[in-house]
């Protein structure tokens, strides 16, 4: 492991060793919107070790968002990241042993204030967790939960990017047209009240394609920047009334919070996982038939065998009632990225198929990130209800998730805050962490 002159970044355990690097926007008081890497507890100022020359890409380095250092090359993107890294070892004095530069560039993580990381041009969400899909279908079609389609394409839909907001930002209770009871009737006008989070990973498009070019398969790694903690705020009651017959709407686009630091590709190389097997998944109905051959443009020999990311997930719970007691947030799911699906190259290339041109900055949400076990559902319509994969029933049939002080919750209630947590963590426990995805229900 590289070791730093940033010496609480050398400690074993930390999420952000010199390994990690991750790229955020921030401001202090002082100091107006400008892109930093995370190491230790210190954030270093990219932007001023540029205008002092010791970093390259001045005019993306200045920009105050990361679009610009997303639409590099793959190889410039690498050398950037070679010269942050070279400056921050030990073996170099030029940051290190100039006192006055280093109190202006390097800040501690305590003082600053996170922005969105990108200008987000477009946002679009899949659906890549085959648990997830084969769950929520069976809730309303417990004998054939999963589409005809899903096991051919990555499915997603195109989100709102101007309500993406930074973790932390408050998560106003959306009002909508709930839907009618079972039983018939009318719909209503009012609060949601099924607002669930769903625990997502982000993507970032590092450069974009033309118009009319799509991306090949063993060219969509070079396109993806890098990935956050993204959590795809829905109500439920406003997206069953609303999904049929195109797709999401109102039930998602009212927030979507997205994790400070953004963990590039080149930080996850060490992480990179195998995707899943797809005639191995152990989902009672599909092992009665074989998975279709997929299509020659989302198969790759290099996907199969990397294109998979072993990232943890968690979800925490704090209420405001253990938030005044000062009790702990309390875990509700453990999961791992690895048991996707699809992986996001597959997304992106799917995406660009059709000639779609995407673009530096825009942001791919990966669907809920659930697994086999039930303590890895990651959101609540999935994780209260009753059934599971050897005994679908109909979505009715819900239990309450309990905490430790006694309080218990269908969907979200006012003051819950739900925080998210990821990290990759290699053999000798050393973490490429992806720091918290946080939002308070309001
Ligand atoms: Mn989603």
């Amino acid at each position: 492991m590289t070791v730093t002159w940033i010496e609480e970044a050398n400690e074993k355990g930390t999420e952000f060793p010199i390994d990690n690097l991750p790229y955020c926007v921030f401001s202090t008081n002082d100091q107006s919107q400008r892109i930093g890497v995370r190491i230790g507890d210190s954030l270093v100022d990219l932007k001023r070790l540029a205008s002092g020359k010791l970093l390259p890409f001045h005019a993306e380095l200045s920009q105050p968002v990361l679009n610009g250092v997303m639409s590099l090359s793959k190889s410039d993107r690498v050398q950037l990241r070679n010269q942050i890294e070279g400056l921050l070892e030990d073996k170099s004095g030029k940051l290190r042993d100039n006192n006055e530069l280093r109190a202006e560039a390097v800040s501690c993580i305590s003082e600053v204030y996170f922005h969105l990381p990108a200008m987000i041009g477009d946002y679009t969400d899949f659906y890549a967790s085959i648990y997830h899909a084969t769950n929520v279908g069976a809730m309303f079609r417990p004998e054939n939960p999963l589409l005809p389609n899903y096991q051919h394409l990555p499915v997603g839909y195109h989100g709102r990017a101007s309500s993406v907001v930074i973790s932390g930002s408050r998560i106003i209770r959306p009002n909508g047209q709930l839907s009618p009871p079972d039983g018939g009737g009318n719909p209503t006008f009012g609060p949601s009240q099924r607002l669930d989070y769903e625990l997502e990973l982000g993507a970032f498009v590092a450069m974009g394609n033309h118009l009319g070019e799509p991306i090949p398969i063993d060219e969509a790694e070079d396109h993806l920047f890098g990935f956050c903690l993204l959590n795809d705020w829905s109500a439920r009651d406003i997206q069953k009334w609303e999904y049929q017959p195109l797709g999401p709407f109102l039930g998602k686009s009212f927030a979507t919070s997205v994790s400070p630091y953004v963990v590039t590709a080149e930080a996850m190389e060490s992480f990179r996982a195998a995707a899943i097997d797809r005639s191995e998944i152990p989902i009672p109905l599909l092992q009665q038939s074989t998975p279709p051959d997929l299509l020659p443009y989302l198969d790759s020999e290099a996907n199969r065998a990397g294109g998979g990311l072993d990232i943890r997930m968690e979800v925490f719970v704090q209420s405001s009632r253990m938030r005044e007691k000062d009790l702990p947030p309390f875990k509700i799911s453990d999961g791992n990225f690895k048991e996707m699906y699809w992986t996001v190259a597959q997304m992106l290339t799917h995406h660009a198929s059709n000639g779609c041109n995407m673009r530096p900055g825009d942001l791919l949400g990966s669907g809920t990130v659930s697994g086999f076990e039930k303590t890895s559902r990651g959101c609540l319509l999935e994780r209260n209800w009753q059934g599971d994969f050897e005994q679908p029933v109909s979505g009715s049939n819900r239990i309450l998730l309990e905490f430790p002080n006694g309080e218990s919750r269908d969907f979200l209630e006012h003051g819950d805050e739900i925080i998210f947590r990821g990290f990759a963590e290699n053999d000798d426990g050393q973490q490429i962490g992806f720091g918290e995805c946080r939002g308070v229900v309001s």
